[in-house]
């Protein structure tokens, strides 16, 4: 069994009629899960709601500042609002930004205990948001708070975070760059936002490896890119878990940027993972054409099925 680790409660962030980060996002992704040919297969697990795990705002402040979490909290509770000009809080912004990060955790323990991938169908996503500001669709940084979380269980001494997301994941980067335990990957298109994400960046570990891809990269570049330079970052570091940053917006069909892949390809990068380490946790980033978004899932999720061992 393939765990999904989803609540319908991810769509009630709200974040108006025109944002492409928008609930049908994963409403795309749940029906065409459910319409594979393995269906039968997925175990879709509901995350564990935050008042059955208090170490949840515990975790979420090892990252970001009461202050910050509160200014989210008090946005949602006055109705909502925006923290940037593109990242809306809505009335239930926060209770659900917070099920996100339970939902990362989850995903976290569900690896761990079974030593097999797992995938965190949630929003809203969290790669650009900075410790103490939110930025670009992002609110808390999942991803860097589910890796200190795994650097917390036993025997796990080393994360990496692999982001295939478009965008490179500033606010990732700028949160575990110090961390010589937390090793940060990033494909994204150089010059797209938020624009950061110099590939001379290293981290103060060498734990960085920053990957700008040119517009109209096609997957071509991108097998280049994890054979000569991911791959061997990744195997250098030797983690205990990898949690990728599984955006989807590198699609050529998506409207966000300008990279020429296609949903399938997102399978072989899920092979290369699998070749690393079968403890992965795929957590949602972006990703913003619906069909493109919900066949690049299905490939990502086929890829680690087939592989089972
Ligand atoms: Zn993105």
């Amino acid at each position: 069994m393939f765990p999904i680790i989803y609540s319908e409660f991810f769509m009630l962030h709200e974040t108006g009629r025109l944002h492409p980060e928008r609930p049908e996002r994963l409403s795309a992704i749940v029906e065409a899960l459910k319409a594979s040919a393995w269906a039968d297969r997925l175990d879709w697990q509901a995350p564990t709601p935050v008042e059955k795990r208090p170490v949840v705002m515990a975790q979420i402040e090892q990252i970001h500042p009461q202050s910050y979490i509160q200014e989210i909290q008090q946005l949602a509770a006055r109705g909502g609002g925006h923290v940037d000009p593109d990242t809306p809080v809505s009335r239930l912004s926060y209770d659900v930004a917070l099920l996100a990060v339970s939902a990362w955790l989850d995903g976290v323990d569900r690896v761990l205990a079974t030593g097999t991938p797992a995938f965190v169908l949630a929003r809203p996503p969290g790669h650009h948001a900075l410790s103490s500001r939110g930025m670009g669709f992002c609110l808390f940084s999942n991803a860097a708070i589910a890796a200190h979380y795994a650097l917390e269980q036993p025997g796990i001494e080393r994360v990496a975070i692999l982001d295939w997301d478009v965008h490179h994941g500033n606010g990732t980067q700028a949160i575990v760059e110090n961390n010589p335990q937390i090793a940060y990957c990033s494909l994204h298109q150089w010059g797209a936002y938020p624009r950061t994400g110099a590939g001379s960046e290293r981290g103060a570990h060498n734990n960085v490896l920053n990957i700008p891809m040119l517009a109209g990269s096609e997957v071509a570049h991108y097998r280049q890119a994890f054979e000569k330079e991911v791959m061997p970052f990744l195997q250098n570091f030797q983690p205990d878990i990898l949690i990728v940053s599984a955006g989807y917006d590198a699609n050529a069909a998506d409207p966000l940027a300008g990279i020429e892949l296609q949903p399938e390809d997102f399978g072989l990068f899920t092979d290369y993972c699998l070749t690393l380490t079968r403890r992965i946790v795929f957590g949602l980033e972006g990703g913003y054409d619906l069909k493109a978004l919900a066949k690049s899932v299905v490939a990502t999720v086929e890829r680690c099925l087939l592989q089972k061992s």
